[in-house]
């Protein structure tokens, strides 16, 4: 079978030695359904086409599981489905990136077999069937210019775009914060892994030229409106991968966990680091261990940053807006520990460049990406220099590419079925 890989990789793209980044996704439709065609066998008439997007992190890290706040971004990086709708209730679904075409029934439980891959859409499909949306299947044809496993959800993407998929197929409705929760409950019961609810959300309620300030505890979210004439966002992966990052994560929790534990007994109200003032912290000080102390201070000030930076981009003060993201930064370096060497070499690059406003890791750390902000003159100076003193100081070469803030999940085309 034809395998075309049409996302091409971070360091593929720089051994290319291209300057500025990898490609977007050019595919046209019509080549896109001749790829449909060729691969199912069948004709491509009433194909529908959807599409989700990845995601950055703005600002909010390691506040999602303290009740706080988050600022994701949807990217116009996104993962678009071709398919068509069945008679019957088979799904047949295959990948750009992947040789092997996935088939699985939906009138009855949905079966967790491999291929890896295949466990996010079929953990879409039967939180759907769980609600009784679904009564046909489909054959689906998947492409994603969204790195994989880059820490920028091309999970979450993935996740939603096959959602939007199976119920456009269907002609079946269901609220986006819906399908979102539908999307997050197949991550958790089908890939295995506990995420919060940021990704999903993002990648199916993102609105183009906004970033979304989402409150983790009750899920409320602001649309905030990014000025694409005068700034721009460029992601940079360090392409360093760190092996201890679950047990890490888990130790993190904990100590958060035993911060509210500690504070809660003289402030009775206290539910979650999202309740607590620094005045709070600083009254508790001596009963809390110094880590402790400072992984609690890093969640209360970065909740604070986070509505200050959402509050800078709304007053286009994108000098002080990029003082929150080196300030943030610097927090999960000092506080939370959970940057690394080439993280932080990158941000201090990143910073010496005039016209960047601001810089800071992005996701959980340990390795991972960073997200800059500047002005569109000041993006292939950043590149220059990251692509110069980035080796000198690491051994590593960074990836990258520029941004704005993309579409959240949408029918793109939809032929009467
Ligand atoms: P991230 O979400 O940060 O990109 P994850 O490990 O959560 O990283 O998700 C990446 C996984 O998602 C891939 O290893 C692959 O199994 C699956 N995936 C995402 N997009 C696609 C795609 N277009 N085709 C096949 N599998 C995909
Ligand atoms: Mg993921």
């Amino acid at each position: 079978m034809k395998q075309l890989v049409v996302s091409l990789t971070f360091s593929h793209e720089k051994a290319l030695g291209q300057q500025v980044l990898e490609l977007e996704m050019t595919l046209a439709d019509s080549e896109m359904e001749k790829l449909f065609v060729d691969r199912f066998g069948t004709d491509g008439r009433s194909l529908i086409k959807v599409r989700a997007p990845g995601r950055v992190n703005l600002i909010g890290e390691h506040t999602d599981y303290n009740d706080g706040f988050v600022f994701p971004m949807a990217l116009t990086r996104q993962t678009t489905i071709l398919a068509k709708r069945r008679k019957d209730a088979i799904v047949r679904l295959a990948s750009s990136m992947e040789p092997q075409m996935v088939e699985f029934s939906i009138d009855a439980p949905v079966k967790k077999e491999a291929p890896k891959w295949s466990a996010y859409p079929r953990g879409v499909a039967e939180a759907l069937r769980l609600k009784n949306l679904l009564k046909v299947g489909m054959d689906a044809l998947v492409f994603t210019d969204v790195p994989l496993g880059g820490g920028l959800s091309s999970s979450a993407s993935f996740e939603v775009a096959s959602g939007l998929a199976l119920l456009t197929v269907n002609n079946a409705k269901l609220g986006l914060a819906d399908l979102a929760l539908a999307c997050q409950w197949a991550e958790h019961h089908y890939a295995g892994v506990p995420c919060g609810i940021m990704d999903q959300y993002i990648s199916a309620m993102g609105v183009k030229d906004h970033a979304m300030l989402l409150d983790c505890r009750d899920l409320s979210t602001r649309q905030i409106p990014l000025d694409n004439a005068q700034i721009e966002f460029l992601i940079v992966n360090s392409n360093v991968k760190h092996e201890l990052v679950q047990g890490e994560y888990t130790a993190r929790r904990n100590q958060c966990h035993r911060a509210v534990e500690v504070i809660s007994r003289a402030f009775p109200t206290v539910k979650a680091l999202r309740d607590v003032s620094m005045t709070m912290l600083e009254v508790c000080r001596m009963e809390l261990d110094p880590v402790v102390f400072r992984r609690a201070r890093h969640v209360i000030t970065e909740n604070q940053r986070t509505l200050d930076f959402a509050a800078a981009l709304e007053a286009k003060d994108w000098t002080k807006a990029g003082q929150f993201m080196y300030a943030s930064h610097f927090s999960l370096r000092d506080d939370y520990g959970v940057s690394c060497p080439e993280l932080d070499a990158l941000v201090d690059i990143c910073g010496t460049i005039p016209g960047i406003y601001g810089a800071r890791m992005t996701g959980g750390g340990f390795g991972g990406s960073i997200v800059v902000m500047g002005r569109h003159a000041a993006m292939a100076d950043a590149v220059v220099a990251i692509d110069d003193q980035y080796p000198q100081r690491t051994g590593l070469q960074a990836s990258h590419f520029v941004t704005t803030a993309g579409a959240g999940a949408q029918v793109v085309k939809d032929l009467a079925l």
